[in-house]
C-alpha cells in the first residue's frame, strides 16, 4: 500500500510521541483534527496505527510488508475459485480435447455417474494419448487420466496460499475445489495458476492491503 507524504509524517509523529491524541498530531502538523481524520482512519484500518479511546494513537510496529503478508494469509479459496469444467469417465479423449478448447481451460476434472471426482486430465495427458496410434473417439478418458486417490484437492475454506503451495509441491497447474459428500468428493470449483496470478495483480492494482 502506497502511503501519502502526510500519512508517512503521521506515522513518524506517532512513532516518536505515541500514545498521542489526534488533536496533538494535528497541532504538530499545523492542521485541523478534521483534516487528519481520513488519514488516521486509513492508517488505523491498514494496521499501521492502533487507537485506544481516551489514550490516543500508537504505532503497531508493523511494516508495510508484514501487513501485506497478514492480509494475503487471509485470502480463502472460495473468494477466488472459478467454475470447474468436468467430463464423465466414459467421455472419449476426442471429446475431452474439444471440451478443453471450448471451455478454454488447461485442466479437466473427471467425474463418475454420481458426479463424484475420479480423475484429472491435463493438456499433456491428452497430448500423450494423441501421439499414439489410438482411435481418440474410442478411447475413454478414464484409461489415461490421473486417478483417485492420487488427486490433490483443496476445500473452499482453505487458504489460497496453501492451495498455491500444493500446486508448487506437486508441480501441477490446478486443483479441484471439493466438497465432502457421503461416498466421494463433489467438485465445486477450481483453483489454477491463473487464479494465483490474478490475486497477485489485484493486490498491486487495487491496493487491497
Ligand atoms: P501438464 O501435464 O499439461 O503440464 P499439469 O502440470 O497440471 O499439466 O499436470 C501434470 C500431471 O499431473 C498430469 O499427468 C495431470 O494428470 C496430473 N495432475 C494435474 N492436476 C492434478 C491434481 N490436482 N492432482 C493430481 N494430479 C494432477
Amino acid at each position: 500500500m502506497e502511503l501519502s507524504n502526510r500519512q508517512e509524517k503521521i506515522i513518524e509523529i506517532v512513532k516518536e510521541n505515541g500514545p498521542i491524541t489526534g488533536e496533538n498530531i494535528a497541532q504538530k502538523l499545523s492542521l485541523t483534527r478534521a483534516t487528519l481524520r481520513p488519514d488516521l482512519a486509513i492508517l488505523t484500518m491498514a494496521g499501521f496505527l492502533d487507537a485506544r479511546p481516551r489514550v490516543g494513537y500508537f504505532f503497531t510496529g508493523k511494516t508495510g510488508s508484514e501487513l501485506l503478508t497478514e492480509r494475503i494469509k487471509k485470502f480463502k479459496v472460495f473468494e477466488y475459485q472459478s467454475v470447474p469444467v468436468v467430463v464423465k469417465e466414459q467421455a472419449s479423449v476426442y471429446d475431452a480435447i474439444s471440451m478443453m478448447f471450448l471451455e478454454d481451460v488447461g485442466t479437466l476434472f473427471v467425474v463418475d455417474d454420481h458426479s463424484y471426482l475420479t480423475g484429472v486430465l491435463s493438456r499433456k495427458d491428452l497430448l500423450r494419448a494423441s501421439i499414439g496410434k489410438q482411435d481418440l473417439d474410442a478411447l475413454p478418458v478414464h484409461i489415461i487420466m490421473t486417478r483417485m486417490p492420487n488427486i490433490t484437492v483443496c476445500r473452499k475454506d482453505d487458504l489460497v496460499v496453501d492451495a498455491a503451495k500444493k500446486m508448487i509441491d506437486k508441480q501441477i497447474d490446478g486443483l479441484p475445489v471439493v466438497k465432502d459428500a457421503p461416498s466421494g468428493l463433489e467438485v465445486v470449483g477450481r483453483i489454477t495458476k491463473t487464479t494465483i496470478t490474478k490475486v497477485f495483480v489485484e493486490l498491486v492494482t487495487e491496493n487491497r492491503v
